[in-house]
């Protein structure tokens, strides 16, 4: 690529992100012949690959990496208890807003955020801090002062006339029971965090583990969310991978600037440029933290979170003692001390790593001179979480080529996901490839048959070169592999 070339390279918008992740089979809109369901998504063949590949990295970092760290796989449906003692059957609501001319429903604290982020450094962070202080108290009636004093209008109707704010509760419920009277009520969990303390025992006895330790879980999360909005960024289901690490009380602060630092570079080692990554610490603290902490990064509707670091204190554990009657205790044998271990927690969702991801890697750039001069379309992805490893071509459908090409396909498939392709010219097969994300092409062609090489396209640089079939499953493998990540951690 020349200089030129590169300067013309561009990022897209989120529009453009999401019809290229509709058109090529990344993520549609769920129920989508019925209209879709509002802030639902189902990931297609090629999405899937990558949301896999994305979920078996950081569990691959998180249980493989870490000899103190062990993996659960926790039930969606929990006691209902449970959410008593978390705090969010009393808690878990966002303040919401309604404008009375447009009917538009708002977060309050998202509309005073978002005027903030206008105003000067000094004021916002002014503002933030008093509403943070605002929501601490639980004046609503003072954050709807809030949004008068600073004139905030409806973005739809352009008008302040705004009703109460009231808080809204984000759990989903539904009944357990096959008949109403002996039915109870039960929640679809809103984070995957509950699953991993109320088996903190269990997992603690069973595999042996000293603290500090860490117990890691992927899975799926519900809110319903009051306004659902950029894509697959705020989803009313969505997934989430969640590490409680469990810690002896007053060394929380220091693991918290351990997973803090560890994590930012595990999204740099993922080839998140460092520029589009930040920390934004909290101004307002749930109830369960002393310190708080969000990895930010740079969407194309700005900046915001994608990971949440939390030092959760004793306050599950306790809780939960305190509601089941059942002592959450660990016994400390280096310093003969029982106590109910601090938390420090990360917490990052699965699909907004999916998103961050694909708005990295969607590139445009204009590639020929003159009238030749066309826009080249391609997602730059890292080749360890691409959806497919190498696609193979033979160049013609006859003289042999696809038989030459099959056998390599069916070697190189016992060990990478590979696509074969034998419709089209090759060009068209190569930007069939770009755009889904594919690192490497394999062309198959008349040379292949005499001196058994293929020739080997790269994805980001279009070069081609030429390597022995002996050698290409070894190279793919080495290129492709998590290693290549993992190593940098
Ligand atoms: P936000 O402030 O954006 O609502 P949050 O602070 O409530 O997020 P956490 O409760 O800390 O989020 O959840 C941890 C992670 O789960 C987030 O960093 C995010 O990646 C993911 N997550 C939370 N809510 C959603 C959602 N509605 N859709 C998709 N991912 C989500």
């Amino acid at each position: 690529m020349n200089a030129t070339q590169e300067k013309a390279t561009t990022e897209g918008s989120l529009k453009q992100v999401i019809a290229h992740a509709k058109e090529y089979g990344f993520v549609f809109p769920s129920s989508e012949i019925y209209d879709g369901l509002s802030a639902v998504y189902d990931y297609g063949p090629f999405g899937v690959e990558l949301k896999n590949n994305l979920k078996a990295l950081w569990w691959k970092t998180m249980t493989q990496l870490n000899d103190n760290i062990v993996g659960i796989d926790a039930s969606i449906f929990m006691h209902p208890t449970t959410w008593k003692a978390s705090g969010h059957v009393d808690g878990f609501s966002d303040p919401m807003i309604d404008n009375k001319d447009s009917k538009k429903r708002y977060r309050a604290d998202v509309l005073i955020e978002e005027h903030a982020a206008k105003l000067t450094p000094e004021a916002g962070l002014a503002l933030e801090k008093e509403l943070a202080r605002l929501l601490e108290a639980d004046d609503l009636s003072g954050v709807l002062a809030l949004i008068v004093r600073e004139n905030i209008k409806c973005p739809v109707s352009g008008t302040a006339n705004w009703t109460d704010v009231r808080q809204f509760n984000l759990m989903f419920s539904t009944q357990v029971g096959s008949v109403a009277e002996d039915s109870s009520t039960i929640y679809l969990r809103p984070e995957t965090a509950q699953g991993i303390f109320v088996n903190f025992l269990n997992v603690q006895k069973s595999a042996r583990m000293k603290v500090p330790f860490g117990i890691a879980q992927i899975g799926k999360a519900f809110r319903n969310e009051i306004v659902a909005r950029q894509f697959i960024f705020r989803m009313r289901e969505f997934e989430q991978m969640e590490m409680q690490f469990f810690v002896r009380p007053g060394e929380e602060m220091t693991w918290y600037q351990h997973w803090k630092a560890t994590r930012l570079n595990w999204h740099k080692a993922l080839g998140i440029p460092e520029n589009k990554l930040r920390f934004h610490d909290h101004e307002k603290l749930a109830h369960y933290a002393n310190a708080a902490v969000d990895i930010e990064f740079e969407f194309p509707f700005g900046f915001k979170e994608i990971e949440g670091i939390h030092s959760r204190t004793d306050f599950d554990l306790k809780s939960h003692q305190e509601y089941s009657g059942k002592k959450q205790q660990y016994f400390d044998s280096e310093i003969n001390q029982n106590y109910v271990p601090y938390v420090v927690e990360t917490s990052v969702g699965a699909d907004r790593l999916f998103l961050m991801t694909l708005c990295n890697a969607y590139t445009e750039e204009l590639v020929g001179e003159g009238e030749q001069q066309k826009l080249r379309t391609y997602l730059k992805l890292n080749p360890a979480v691409a959806p497919i490893k190498a696609a193979i071509f033979p160049v013609t459908k006859k003289d042999g080529l696809p038989e030459k090409a099959r056998l390599i396909f069916d070697d190189l498939r016992l060990d990478m996901k590979v696509i074969y392709e034998e419709k089209d010219n090759i060009g068209k097969r190569y930007a069939r490839q770009d755009l889904i994300g594919t690192p490497f092409c394999i062309a198959v062609d008349y040379q292949s048959l005499e001196d058994d090489t293929v020739t080997i396209r790269y994805r980001d640089s279009t070069l081609q070169e030429r390597i022995a079939i002996k050698d290409l499953k070894a190279k793919l493998m080495a290129e492709t592999s998590f290693n290549t990540i993992l190593s940098k951690l």
